[in-house]
């Protein structure tokens, strides 16, 4: 931890303390006789019960000093370096102490810090606020819901359902949670292939899908025993999940965010296992390397290979699933 400024910067604390601020910090200028740019008397170095009352010469302008008896002499930081009874390192860190000075390589340490925080800070600051309603009325009969072969125990786990209008109009809506199991925003399927200029996923304009890891809030009491089984999508987390493997979440994507690094880390701790589930495809290929890079650090990972032909893991059958595990 480096709370205290480390960098003694010599030049700086030259520049901006004087001799005579310096006598002042030792309260020793009242006991000096002021004449033109010099002060002199007892010289506060050497044997305090020194008679030559003129032995101590400081110069106010060039700031130096010296002593005619004990000969010693020299600047501002040689002369809290003898008062101390440290050397110069340690008195240029004293003087930087009690005159404030932070050294220009602090100055650049603190700006670097600030700039790799403050874009983290922001996201901090702006997660996704709770939603203040929920949405009713949902047809969980779906066609669309049956047809990707989602059971009734898993439609009603993860509170899927048909959306007739509003917010999510003709679509099959995916409710998103925190961490902490707020409810955040709803994610739109469209059942089916979306006609053109529609996408397959609608989300709300505000919501900031790389600040959640979906499903993390149902899975993290099991993350740090069982590990956790990283995938893309909603419907590879249902699929996963009701083959068995409850301990599944998804980026919503291929790319990970600092922030999901951070979330899915902290649910598997230290030394803790996850297992990268990607789709065969060249995005899912891309976006494992990407996991993994970001991952191997810090937890044990273990790649997954669907192996070719755009295999996904939405659709793969439970003992295909429990193979590959
Ligand atoms: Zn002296």
């Amino acid at each position: 931890m480096r709370s205290k400024s480390v960098w003694v910067d010599f030049k700086e604390i030259k520049e901006k303390v004087s001799m005579e601020e310096i006598l002042d910090h030792y309260g020793l200028v009242k006991s000096l006789k002021r004449k033109q740019n010099e002060l002199v008397g007892f010289c506060p170095i050497h044997d305090r019960k020194c008679q030559n009352k003129g032995c101590f010469c400081a110069n106010t302008t060039k700031n130096n000093w010296h002593c005619f008896s004990c000969e010693a002499g020299g600047n501002v930081l040689d002369f809290v370096s003898l008062m101390e009874g440290v050397d110069i390192r340690q008195a240029g860190l004293l003087t930087q102490k009690w005159f404030g000075i932070v050294s220009g390589e602090d100055r650049k340490l603190a700006k670097e810090k600030e700039e790799v925080e403050r874009p983290k800070r922001k996201e901090k600051e702006a997660a996704n606020p709770p939603l203040t309603f929920k949405l009713k009325t949902l047809d969980f009969k779906h066609a669309y819901l049956k047809e990707r072969g989602l059971k009734k125990e898993t439609i009603k786990e993860f509170g899927l359902g048909y959306c007739k209008r509003g917010l999510m109009e003709r679509r099959v809506v995916i409710p998103i949670h925190n961490e902490k199991g707020e409810l955040i925003a709803y994610a739109g399927r469209y059942p089916g292939d979306p006609p053109k200029g529609e996408l397959k996923y609608k989300l709300p304009p505000k919501f900031k899908k790389s600040l959640v890891v979906f499903n993390l809030n149902r899975v993290k009491d099991m993350g740090e025993d069982k590990g956790l089984i990283l995938v893309e999508d909603f419907f590879d987390v249902f699929n996963l999940w009701q083959a068995g493997c409850k301990n599944v979440i998804a980026l919503m994507g291929t790319s990970m965010s600092d922030e999901q690094e951070r979330l899915i880390v902290e649910a598997v701790g230290e030394k803790g296992k996850i297992a990268l589930m990607f789709d065969s495809g060249e995005a899912g290929k891309c976006g494992s390397q990407d996991a993994l890079a970001r991952l191997v650090s810090q937890v044990y990972v273990k790649l997954i290979k669907l192996g070719e032909g755009g295999l996904q893991p939405d659709s793969l059958s439970k003992e295909k699933i429990n193979n590959l595990l």
